[in-house]
């Protein structure tokens, strides 16, 4: 039976900007210990923009991002879009691409007037062969050290620049991690991001814990390992990328400003795409189990 303190549960969280997909959703968060978080779009604003292009000696800065902004501009990343968008405002009018392909979580191809572009990070260029000059390796550090999301662009089988994209912090989300914390809930930091990105995002809102350079593919590993420790796990995504990760959580929680994926795949959704919301919904079903007790 669905005691009625569960259903007016469901709606007071509808008050509180949560939509729970059914009342039995409640139940399973009472024994969470432990809340993933992903970076992009769930901890930070995810709407990123560019903020510097480092071209290789010899390379011109308007002609990376004339065929850079192109091939990003087929692209529904927030990495790509802050790119074809910068590259938009300066060079005016972006090429047509041809042959476009999508590795999620590590980049794109395509041809671009002619050049075979690849955009991405490192280990995505590896694949197709080709290496950072040290100057450009020297760039990509720089900008991670800073906290920066840095992604390496190639063509014809050469490293070409370094093009940087910065994210910010949502003005709520270190708040909502130390509720999260008063609650007894351990914080994780979940990415697809470089590791010094994630470490300093991380450090800005109060998360001790983080798995950097996750393959989308394998974000659900990581939560099954959790579960595997003993760790009830609450994840909170936005992402395409983070689906498999929030339908495999004890609970999974989308932000409402996602992606219709994700919200499929969660048991509650953060209508805001406030972290705040995560808190109250935890807060909200402990109160409402209590009630019944
Ligand atoms: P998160 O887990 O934080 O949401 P993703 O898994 O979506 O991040 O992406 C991981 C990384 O892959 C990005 O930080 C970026 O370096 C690289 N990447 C993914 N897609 C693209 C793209 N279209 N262009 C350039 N880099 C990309
Ligand atoms: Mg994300």
């Amino acid at each position: 039976a669905t005691p009625t303190a569960l259903l007016v549960g469901t709606g007071r969280g509808a008050q509180l900007g949560v939509l729970v997909k059914g009342p039995e959703v409640l139940e399973s968060t009472r024994r969470v210990d432990t809340v993933v978080l992903d970076k992009t779009g769930t901890v930070t604003t995810g709407r990123m923009s560019l903020v510097a292009v480092r071209p290789a000696a010899g390379e011109d800065e308007d002609e990376v991002l004339r065929l850079v902004g192109a091939l990003e501009h087929a692209s529904e990343h927030p990495v790509a879009q802050a790119i074809a968008e910068g590259a938009a405002t300066r060079v005016g009018e972006l090429p047509p691409v041809e042959e476009f392909a999508n590795a999620e979580g590590l980049g794109v191809r395509g041809v671009v007037e002619g050049r075979a572009l690849v955009v991405g990070r490192e280990k995505l260029l590896a694949e197709w062969g080709v290496h950072p000059t040290e100057e450009l390796a020297g760039e990509l550090r720089r900008a991670r050290e800073q906290g920066r999301t840095a992604v390496l662009a190639a063509w014809d089988g050469r490293a070409r620049a370094v093009l940087v994209v910065a994210d910010t912090v949502k003005p709520t989300s270190a708040r909502a991690v130390r509720e999260l914390r008063a609650l007894g809930l351990e914080p994780v930091l979940l990415t697809g991001d470089n590791e010094a990105a994630a470490r300093a995002v991380a450090a800005e809102v109060g998360v001790d814990e983080v798995i950097a350079e996750v393959l989308p593919q394998d974000k659900v590993d990581v939560v099954a390992r959790l579960q595997r420790r003993g760790r009830v796990v609450a994840v909170v995504g936005d992402g395409v990328n983070d689906a498999a990760a929030l339908a495999k959580a004890d609970l999974g929680l989308a932000m409402g400003t996602g992606t219709d994926v994700a919200i499929e795949a969660a048991d509650l959704t953060l209508v805001r795409g406030d972290l705040r919301a995560a808190v109250d919904a935890i807060r909200l079903s402990r109160r409402t189990l209590a009630t019944i007790k």
